[in-house]
């Protein structure tokens, strides 16, 4: 079946309890033992699983093409099982522009338990360079944020199986309509959930999808269930009733971001617009090859400093100037303030999620916020 299909169908029976054509919604935290102590529907206690996390993991394995899925309370919940998960001293490969938040995990939660190098993974010279007996993960985030770069997942994964290194890939930014990582080759997956499978910026949820049940998996399952880091059911409940849409969202947001990208490239005000749907992405062509589609989401870099781009996000009046991603309602941000101190994205970049709304209205609200300036 195809993918706008199993979003609607992989997650869903009707409930032979109630003949509720709609999964209910179970927020009982304990599940009572058959006669002989025994437990036949196989949920003993919330934390360990729940039928409406049950099933929210089994679309994203579906969906992501994987043989299973564990489902997190945020994106860094998920990247933090699979650090953990590893034995200490493991050394970590990432790119120098792994999203900040999982960057600062490591460098502050992590150190001196693993080690890890930030560096150009894109250049397989690099990578080949950093590669020590201890590595034991190579990290990969396409298309990077900000700043749109691409990774060659095909390739990072030849070189990381020459040396028995498992793959991680941060599929946040194209989603698994986007892009499916598993069939380039990668280990696991991970997505922060709160974006575009969410879809409308009220949830907080990560997922990790694995193309292989394996030891590693277990390792992974143990951290998810000991750990405890797990999502409410109610938010299980509202990220599968989100994701039926998914497909015919990420369309849409598709859609509208090609044409935004193409108006802006075109603004005497604007240097440079990064977008991997662009003829002028200097990674057009992988773009072609590696994604389903181009995504959501680009950035711009005006011409002026930090002080021109903090005005034009605050012009806006239907983006709104925001952090996140993914959600139905646009939003622009100065991405840099966020980032903090050692951050590598430029002063005059805006980084933008492209939502749902009519393009005409999107290209008007931006040209009268950056035609002030
Ligand atoms: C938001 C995000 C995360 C972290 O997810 P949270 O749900 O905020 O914990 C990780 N990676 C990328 C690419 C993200 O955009």
């Amino acid at each position: 079946m195809k993918i706008e299909t199993l979003a609607i169908h992989a997650a869903n029976h009707t409930d032979e309890a109630s003949k509720a054509v709609i999964q209910p919604l179970v927020l009982s935290t304990t599940f009572e033992r058959d006669a002989d102590g025994g437990y036949s529907k196989s949920y003993i206690y919330s934390r360990s699983d729940n039928p409406n996390r049950h099933m929210l993991e089994r679309v994203l394995a579906v969906l992501e093409g994987g043989a299973d899925a564990a489902a997190f309370s945020s994106g860094n919940a998920a990247g933090m099982s699979v650090f953990q998960s590893l034995e200490p001293g493991t050394h970590i490969i990432a790119p120098d522009d792994m999203y900040h938040g999982l960057r600062n995990q490591l460098k502050t939660l992590f150190k001196g338990i693993l080690k890890f190098d930030f560096i150009d993974i894109n250049d397989e010279q690099v990578l080949r360079d950093h590669i020590k007996p201890s590595t034991g993960l190579i990290w990969v985030e396409t298309p990077s944020n900000p700043l749109l770069k691409l990774t060659d997942i095909k390739k990072v994964v030849g070189v990381a199986q020459q040396h028995k290194i498992k793959v991680v890939c941060d599929n946040t930014f194209a989603s698994p309509i986007g892009q499916q990582p598993i069939s380039l080759g990668a280990d696991i997956v991970m997505h922060s959930t709160t974006k575009y499978l969410g879809g409308h910026s009220d949830l907080t949820g990560g997922a990790l999808i694995t193309a292989a049940k394996n030891e590693w998996w277990e390792k992974i399952r143990q951290v998810q269930q000991m750990g405890g880091a797990i999502p409410s059911p109610t938010d299980c409940y509202w990220l599968v009733r989100s994701i039926k849409t998914l497909p015919y969202r990420i369309r849409g947001h598709v859609q509208n971001a090609m044409q935004l990208a193409e108006f802006l490239e075109q603004q005497p005000q604007v240097e440079r617009v990064l977008y991997p749907g662009l003829l002028s992405h200097p990674q057009h062509q992988l773009a072609k090859e590696q994604m389903l589609n181009f995504g959501g989401m680009l950035s711009f870099v005006v011409k002026g400093d930090k002080e021109t781009a903090m005005q034009i996000a605050s012009r806006t009046q239907l983006f709104t100037h925001a952090t996140s991603l993914g959600g139905v309602e646009s939003l622009i941000e100065h991405r840099a303030s966020n980032e903090g101190p050692d951050t590598k994205t430029p002063q005059n970049l805006l980084r933008v999620s492209v939502g749902l709304e009519h393009i005409d209205d999107l290209i008007a609200d931006i040209s009268q916020a950056i035609n002030m300036i």
